[in-house]
């Protein structure tokens, strides 16, 4: 089987791919590059997740890159608008050229020796046959998203066969389904959940059934500043001035609520109660037990979703599910909700590296055991970085900064002559802390599979773009935690000689 060979190797064509991909162009741009994509369109997340109103969660004006205005007028913007905009990022810059769909990544096998990650991934032709792909790499950039695409998460719910109705997880929603008109429960209380009740209740009637409840705040679904200034300035600079004022607006109300989480609290509170009706059960329905940001603060559009309780097409109740039954679900209350359908808005399974299997000179890493680096390397694992965004604001802008890392990172080996760069923790009785202190189910039913960080940088994941600021774009990319070195065997070629093969 003939091996091709590229300079770095990137895993997905989603929102991180292609930043990657475009920083890799204009930053580093002698190197050659492949996208390896296991979908048939660019898009990741918002090419796979089609359930009714999908949308983003945070503004598109600190979502969108740094390098492309955003211009939609709707700054929490479907779904689709999203799609496009990667797309239309990936053809303006000729990445489309760059990506082999239907290639999904199984293994990378770094070997010391000669500098390379041995990459081996399947390929899907349109019958659905596959056939192996073999494809070294000196540099192998993670843009493959966190979570299984396969499947999202369901609960082992009893009784789950006798339901008559259907069941459906939005992860995979049926396009052709019809729900006018019907009875649907939704379980779960998240970005998901929030998003789909209000859009569902257009036709449908609606509970949202949750075990706890979550913190909502309600914006409008426009930005009239982003909105105006785009008629009298250039694009770039209507888009860069709401987007500095959200990102610090939005890292003030952070820092804010995990100052001071009790005066946040009140206020989130207030914020939901005044859009209900009065005399609305806030304390069952809408009073979380945690405190706000312990985990993800889930946003409103316009209140739609407050907007559809009140109409009376919508409604929450807060219980336990003790059983499914032939007609619907019969909770611990003793109450029985009544559905045609059943949408399990029930969370992602969490998945490391896009699910492939990394070994370093035939030794499999376990990245559970794994100290992050500036959160984007591992310890112990050379010239292999991964984008994951922020939990408390827009993913893309850690996306950016870390791709301007790789790129510098890159150019600072080819400068001193040398092919690998390994994380190394010189403090091996480092006190670990979980990568991300979330509270959230899907982050803690999988936390021995991430990596962890440690109590000082470089192998802190912060949750703060101001001092990403300083730490990913700003410091010099030689410290003391960071190992440069040439490929072991004798006569291995270097790394960017291999631009011109
Ligand atoms: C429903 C939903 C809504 C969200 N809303 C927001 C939001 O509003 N704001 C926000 O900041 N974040 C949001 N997120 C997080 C979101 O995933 C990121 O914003 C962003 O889309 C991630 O982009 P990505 O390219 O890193 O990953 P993805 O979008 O997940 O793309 C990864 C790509 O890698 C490919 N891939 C994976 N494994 C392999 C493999 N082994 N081989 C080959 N290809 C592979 C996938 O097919 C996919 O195309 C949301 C997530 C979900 C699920």
């Amino acid at each position: 089987m003939p091996t091709e060979n590229f300079d770095v190797l990137i895993i997905g064509a989603g929102l991180s791919g292609v930043d990657a991909a475009w920083h890799l162009q204009k930053n580093s741009p002698k190197r050659t590059y492949v996208i390896l994509e296991n979908r048939e369109r660019i898009g990741g997340t918002w090419d796979l997740f089609r359930y009714p109103g999908i949308r983003s969660d945070s503004d598109m004006l600190t979502m969108g890159y740094s390098f492309r205005p955003w211009t939609h007028p709707s700054a929490i913007s479907p779904g689709d608008a999203i799609r496009d905009y990667i797309t239309a990022t990936a053809t303006d810059a000729g990445i489309d050229k760059h990506i082999r769909f239907r290639h999904k990544v199984v293994s990378a096998a770094w070997d010391s020796a000669t500098a390379r990650w041995n990459v081996e991934a399947v390929r899907r032709d349109d019958s659905g046959r596959e056939e192996p792909v073999q494809i070294t790499a000196n540099f192998l950039f993670s843009c493959a998203g966190y979570y299984r695409y396969a499947d999202g998460y369901t609960p082992e719910f009893k009784g789950r066969e006798s339901f008559k109705g259907q069941i459906i997880h939005p992860q995979h929603w049926p396009q052709a389904l019809d729900y006018t008109g019907k009875r649907i429960v939704v379980i779960g209380s998240g970005a998901t959940a929030v998003t789909l009740v209000p859009n569902l209740a257009k036709t449908a009637h609606v509970t949202m059934l949750q075990r706890s409840p979550t913190y909502y705040v309600s914006r409008p679904e426009k930005d009239a500043m982003a909105n105006f200034l785009r008629r009298y300035l250039p694009a770039q600079w209507a888009y860069m001035i709401p987007r500095w004022r959200n990102i610090v607006l939005q890292r003030f109300f952070y820092s804010r609520a995990k100052a001071k989480p009790q005066q946040i609290k009140q206020l989130l509170i207030k914020g939901v109660s005044d859009l209900l009706p009065q005399g609305y059960d806030v304390a069952t329905h809408f009073t979380p037990k945690y405190n706000p940001w312990d985990q993800r603060l889930c946003l409103v559009p316009d209140a739609d979703m407050f907007n559809a309780i009140k109409d009376g097409r919508a409604e929450v109740v807060t219980d336990t599910i003790e059983t499914f039954t032939a007609n619907g679900i019969k909770l611990a209350s003793g109450k029985e909700l009544a559905a045609d359908i059943i949408v399990t808005a029930t969370g992602l399974q969490l998945e490391v590296m896009g699910g492939a299997a990394i070994s370093v000179d035939g030794r499999k890493i376990d990245f559970g055991k794994t100290f992050t680096y500036k959160g984007l390397m591992y310890s112990g694992v050379p010239n292999l970085a991964s984008i994951f965004g922020y939990t408390n604001a827009s993913w893309t802008l850690r996306a950016d900064l870390i791709c301007e890392y790789v790129c510098r990172l890159l150019n600072t080996r080819e400068a001193k002559g040398v092919e690998i760069a390994t994380p190394r923790l010189a403090e091996p009785a480092m006190k670990a802390e979980p990568w991300l202190d979330f509270s959230s189910g899907y982050i803690q039913r999988s936390v021995t599979m991430l990596p962890k960080q440690g109590e000082k940088a470089p192998w802190r994941q912060n949750q703060n773009y101001f001092i990403d600021i300083k730490e990913m774009r700003k410091a010099p990319i030689e410290d003391a935690a960071l190992e440069f070195s040439k490929a072991k065997a004798l006569g291995a070629k270097p790394t960017l000689a291999r631009a011109a093969e």
